[in-house]
């Protein structure tokens, strides 16, 4: 087979290159490759945020616009403890979706409007510009895409580094516990579990599953490192989910990892690029890597639009420089910056201080919906934040001197 452009995967940053580059060339030969038969399952808390849904929508292809079952996100809660804040808005703050049912919608998009599909081809082998599949087919390309996701078989067939670090997460989809309002859609974050030692949180979103609202609860931690973390994690969530109320006996708990972001290595040759969560665009302190993956897909169109152009060849350094460009890039970057804090030896006190202050969690809601935080605001916001600090820093020090 030949084609002008090979995308290995078929999630969000192989459908979002696709589209934006048809776009741009509606006549090229896109071929994208995926090892799953879609709907294939991704474990996910299916939470798109606002901005990673204008992102869809620049390409028509939010999950309103697909005709995908969502829930439009109300609020972002963050809890500690006894401590508890929520930011509302009117205006929807993201969409949570099912994800088996989202990337197969995104995908049929890209082959409506001129992609092919290519499922159960596993890429197994990578020569220049020859792939190779694990049915025996061979495809020479142009140009080749890997937004294969996690385990990257394109990050890792091109010699890229392969020992950036790796979040660990529990993802499990129940029914409303009683008292829990499914109907509106709340992103819950509960920061409980750094108390015992997770550098993470549990999470509760409302969701719809199989056409039935529902919750997506899981557990997140950042570092993902220590023997036995797998254990711990499980205990530390379905101590969370007794606390609320939430039966635990036959529900399917699906371990999974992330390449979180930490690094600037090469995400480019002459030959492919990286996008979405195989380049580790992931956000270190939330796990969040859809929208990534989204604006990620659209810089790679727009390289690759330039090498169909001219038929120059990849510009690395030229990539590089325009994912650095992105705010979400910035973002990144930040979140590595603060992950070993927010989530270090000092995690309870900065989750409680976080959990009482609401100016904060209003500013954390504005940074997942990617407004920008004015030089006044963050100076206000580092106000009421530094004053909790003190509160919970006092309070952790007159618990443990009753200890
Ligand atoms: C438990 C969990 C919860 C999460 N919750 C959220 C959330 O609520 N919000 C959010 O924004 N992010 C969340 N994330 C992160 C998010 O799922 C990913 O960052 C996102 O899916 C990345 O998109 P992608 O297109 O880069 O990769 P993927 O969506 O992983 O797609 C990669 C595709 O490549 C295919 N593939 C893999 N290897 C090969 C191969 N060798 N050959 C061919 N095809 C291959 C796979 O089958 C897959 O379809 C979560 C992640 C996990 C693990």
């Amino acid at each position: 087979m030949n084609v002008d452009v090979a995308i290995v995967g078929a999630g969000p940053a192989g459908c979002s290159t696709a589209l934006h580059l048809l776009a741009l060339h509606p006549r090229a030969r896109v071929a994208i490759f995926d090892r799953a038969r879609l709907p294939r399952e991704k474990p996910c808390g299916g939470a798109i945020s606002r901005w990673g849904l204008s992102a869809l929508d620049a390409i028509d292809a939010t999950p309103a616009a697909l005709g995908v079952a969502h829930v439009p996100v109300s609020a972002v809660r963050v809890r500690h403890g006894a401590h508890v804040n929520e930011h509302r808005e009117d205006e929807p703050l993201g969409a949570v979706v099912e994800r088996a049912v989202f990337d197969a919608a995104l995908a049929r998009e890209a082959v409506a409007r001129g992609a092919t599909l290519h499922e159960e081809h596993r890429l197994v082998a990578l020569d220049g510009h020859t792939l190779a599949f694990d049915n025996g087919v061979q495809v020479q390309a142009r140009a080749i895409v890997g937004a294969d996701g996690t385990g990257s078989a394109v990050r890792r067939l091109a010699g890229f580094d392969e020992k950036g670090p790796r979040a660990r997460l529990i993802v499990v989809e129940t029914d409303a516990a009683p008292g829990e309002d499914v109907e509106r859609g709340v992103l819950e974050f509960d920061l409980t579990c750094v108390d015992r030692g997770i550098d993470g949180y549990v999470w509760h979103f409302a969701t719809t599953f199989a056409g039935k609202r529902c919750v997506s609860r899981g557990i997140f931690d950042w570092r993902g490192r220590r023997q036995g973390d797998g254990k711990e994690l499980r205990t530390a969530l379905l101590e969370a989910l007794a606390a609320r109320g939430v039966p635990a006996s036959k529900l399917r708990f699906k371990p999974y990892s992330e390449r979180v972001f930490a690094t600037e290595g090469p995400v480019a040759s002459g030959s492919l690029l990286l996008c979405g969560e195989a380049a580790a665009l992931v956000d270190p302190v939330t796990g969040e890597g859809i929208a990534q993956a989204v604006v990620s897909g659209k810089l790679a169109a727009e390289e690759l639009g330039r090498v169909l152009g001219s038929g120059a060849a990849i510009d690395p350094a030229r990539y590089a420089r325009s994912l650095e460009s992105l705010r979400c890039y910035r973002h990144l970057r930040q979140s590595a910056a603060l992950a070993p804090h927010v989530y270090g030896p000092r995690a309870s006190v900065w989750a409680s201080a976080l959990a009482r202050t609401r100016t904060a969690v209003d500013a954390g809601a504005d940074w997942y919906v990617g407004r920008e935080l004015g030089t006044r605001r963050k100076v206000e916001v580092g106000a009421s934040f530094g004053w909790s600090l003190v509160r919970a820093a006092l309070s952790s020090a007159r618990s443990s001197d009753r200890l």
